[in-house]
């Protein structure tokens, strides 16, 4: 297999990626995709669309599951909406990764993603129990479908997230690593964290951003790729130095403006193809 084969964040209906015509225009051969809604999650839907994705030449390396209610607008309603934290809907979100999961199976996909939400420090914290423990359900419910779970990074320090990781206790669990989630949310220094967690990184997010004026109280800015504070040429060698050969990712969170958005993806592209040629 080709090393680092280029990917993007799609999505074919409602949610935050490129759509599929985008990936095609720009010749991306991998995608990352956003679930669909529960009404596209159909077994018909799911052949209509693999045979779509062949036409077009795409491969999905990982389906991300997303719910209904979450809220990236700031870093406490962050805390409080998203993943499988929050106890009210924490049982629903269970119950809706399990579908999504087997969705992502009759598509012939082998990894599920998402974000478990924030995850408390304190490991006393009941929200920390209950975070392992629906973590764990939903790794064995994976594990049945011969498929990981990678957890997206952003909200934990590297030593947290390995922490987190060693109490789910599960060998499905894995971890996708988003170098610009650890800046926009102040948890850590992005090439340090990856060589932390290196050894469990089995899919990454090609994403920039800038840290804010007080990390971890307000969102650092997320910016085009190269153009934050990163460093793309040693994300890459990083991700050589703990042996990541698999999808680079580009993940550009601007659905809103679809034009600007396929011609960031464009230079995004650009960017990783030539830090590709000097490294490889
Ligand atoms: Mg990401």
């Amino acid at each position: 297999m080709e090393k680092w084969p280029l990917g993007v964040f799609a999505s074919i209906d409602a949610g935050l990626g490129v759509h599929l015509d985008v990936v095609r225009e720009l010749g991306i051969p991998t995608v990352h995709l956003h679930a669909p809604s529960r009404a596209s999650r159909t077994p018909e839907r799911a052949k209509e669309f693999l045979a779509r994705l062949k036409d077009l030449g795409i491969t999905i390396t990982v389906v991300f599951g997303g719910f209904e209610g979450e809220s990236y607008a700031d870093i406490p309603t962050t805390a409080r909406t998203v993943g499988l934290v929050p106890p009210a809907t924490r049982a629903a979100r269970a119950a809706e990764m399990k579908e999504i999961a087997d969705f992502a199976k009759i598509l012939g996909v082998d990894a599920v993603a998402l974000h478990v939400g924030f995850v408390p420090h304190d490991t006393a914290d009941p929200l920390y129990r209950g975070a392992v423990e629906v973590t764990r359900e939903i790794c064995d419910h994976c594990r049945g479908n011969g498929q990981r779970l990678h957890l997206e990074t952003g909200q934990e320090s590297p030593e947290g997230l390995l922490a987190f990781h060693n109490d789910v206790a599960r060998d499905n669990l894995f971890i996708n690593f988003d170098p610009a989630n650890m800046i926009l949310y102040g948890s850590g220094e992005p090439i340090a964290a990856l060589r932390e967690v290196g050894r469990f990184v089995r899919s990454v997010h090609c994403k920039d951003a800038t840290w804010a004026a007080n990390p971890g109280h307000e969102w650092g800015a997320e910016v085009p790729l190269g153009q934050g504070d990163v460093g793309m040429e040693a994300f890459l060698q990083t991700l050589a130095e703990i042996g990541y050969y698999g999808p680079l990712t580009i993940e550009r969170e601007i659905p809103q403006e679809p034009e600007r958005q396929k011609a960031e993806i464009g230079a995004g592209v650009k960017l990783l193809q030539s830090i590709k040629a000097k490294l490889l």
